[in-house]
């Protein structure tokens, strides 16, 4: 444990990261231990604990460390909420279904039916299924392994990717350009990659995300605020994005009905190989590709949101990232991927380490070792970029205009 603290006050938070992924899940810490700097506060770790708790003190912690603090926070042997009680009330509201709701609703011309829209066409994917099944990790759903380990299981090509975000009307008119036409790097075309990538992420954060608010709600009858702390920041925070990203949604709807396509613009990469884990989000950066924070995500000024697509075409690996004109996140972060020697596995290790949605082809992810997998599926808890990660096929991408 020494080592961790040495690792600690370097910034290694990968190789520390590493150090943990290798433990059994409960552990104890037998005398205080470093792991960093957060915000004002060195964290401190101590006494039983689990690996996923320090996984989660990881994955916000400074970078570079910062040796000039005297507050401390140590953690460890608290009282906490047993996570499997609010995973169970999370299952429950799941089980009541999301809200439905057209994004485009006051567009006019709303249909009645809101349907399952894809943020990636089925198409793309559907010949590259098992039975029609894809893998995807399911955070609160999904099975754990007797370490806690969360794997991807298979999910039905209709379920995956989609959310109820639009009428049937608004979904097939709004998004024939990228549905029904090849992929041509029009501004239009990116433009719609953009606001579907955008769409989906609305309607996780303002609509669905009501499930946490209500969980916090059945949750805060039983419990005090020390207990809810982690909760209470996510749904704040959640709050704060929402309404951040209200006035991006009246801009893109704009731009969507004026057909003002150049407001944004974007970088594409086409491939010459299929893509074994295809994505969409719409996200704040915090770090460029090579791991270097570029934008304070963790300060309450606006930030730069962008969004990051991997899809295919005719089996050929797409790569997208597209943002408002202008904006300099965006340009960095494009030049820092064609900077990645390897760019299909930079790629696989920023939607590991980045994303909670996005789909492994079964040909792929059966054809790893389990050993293999394993480093895979550590990435995903871990929740940090960068990290080194198994080699992956290479899709050959090459920079398009
Ligand atoms: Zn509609």
């Amino acid at each position: 444990m020494e080592q961790v603290e040495i690792w600690a006050r370097k910034t290694q938070i990968a190789k520390i990261l590493s150090f943990f992924d290798g433990l059994p899940r409960f552990i104890h810490i037998p005398k205080p231990m470093l792991v960093g700097s957060n915000n004002e506060s060195e964290i401190i770790m101590v006494g039983d604990t689990t690996v996923s708790r320090i996984r989660g003190e990881l994955k916000n912690l400074d970078e570079p460390f910062n040796p000039h603090l005297r507050e401390q926070r140590i953690l460890g042997g608290i009282k906490r909420i047993k996570p499997e009680r609010a995973t169970s009330l999370i299952y429950q509201e799941l089980k009541k279904g999301f809200p439905e709701i057209c994004m485009l609703e006051d567009s006019g011309e709303c249909g009645e039916k809101v349907i399952r829209a894809h943020s990636l066409q089925e198409a793309v994917f559907k010949h590259h299924s098992k039975k029609r099944h894809v893998y995807q990790f399911e955070p609160f759903t999904g099975k754990r392994d007797e370490d806690k380990n969360l794997w991807p299981e298979l999910a039905g090509i209709h379920e995956v990717t989609t959310f109820l975000g639009f009428c049937e009307h608004h979904d097939s008119k709004v998004f024939s350009p990228i549905e029904t036409r090849p992929f041509q790097n029009t501004l239009e075309q990116r433009f719609l990659f953009h606001y579907r990538a955008f769409a989906q992420m609305y309607y996780d954060k303002a609509h669905k995300f009501q499930i946490m608010e209500r969980v916090h709600d059945h949750l805060a009858k039983k419990f005090g605020r020390l207990e809810l702390d982690t909760m209470e920041k996510s749904i704040f925070l959640n709050r704060h994005d929402t309404q951040e990203l209200k006035q991006t949604k009246i801009e893109l709807e704009n731009q969507l009905r004026n057909k003002d396509w150049s407001a944004i613009e974007g970088y594409a990469f086409v491939g010459e190989k299929m893509p074994d884990v295809l994505t969409t989000n719409y996200f704040a950066p915090l770090k460029n590709f090579h791991g270097k924070i570029f934008q304070d995500t963790k300060s309450l000024n606006p930030i730069k949101w962008i969004s990051f697509t991997v899809t295919a075409v005719n089996d050929r690996a797409v790569f997208l990232l597209c943002g408002e004109k202008g904006c300099p996140v965006l340009k960095e972060f494009a030049s820092s991927f064609r900077e990645m020697p390897l760019q299909s596995l930079a790629i696989v290790t920023y939607v590991f380490c980045t994303f909670e949605n996005f789909i492994m082809l079964p040909k792929w992810w059966d054809s790893l070792p389990r050993s293999v997998q394993l480093k895979f599926v550590n990435a995903f808890q871990g929740r940090f970029y960068r990290r080194e990660l198994p080699s992956v096929p290479d899709w050959n991408l090459k920079e398009i205009s």
